[in-house]
């Protein structure tokens, strides 16, 4: 199977833009990232939740493209 990476990026949980962490800065559970938008503060593990939904519809939207290529190969 091909390697296959998928972007997912945070987005602030008030306005929706993209959060820009400090990337000298590992971010764990329990912190709160500042949007530099609305400034509202973002709980970590909320995003990580919602980046890891994301994540999965992206695999699964990717799998289901594949399946229906591979299918219509066969069946044509
Ligand atoms: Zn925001």
């Amino acid at each position: 199977m091909e390697d296959q990476s998928f972007t997912i990026s945070l987005k602030c949980l008030f306005c929706d833009c993209p959060l820009e962490g400090d990337i000298d800065k590992e971010y764990s559970s329990g912190d709160m990232l500042k949007c530099q938008n609305c400034e509202e503060l973002n709980d970590y593990d909320a995003l990580m939740d919602v980046a890891a939904d994301e994540g999965d519809s992206l695999v699964a939207n990717y799998a289901n493209s594949e399946i229906d290529k591979m299918l219509k190969k066969h069946f044509k």
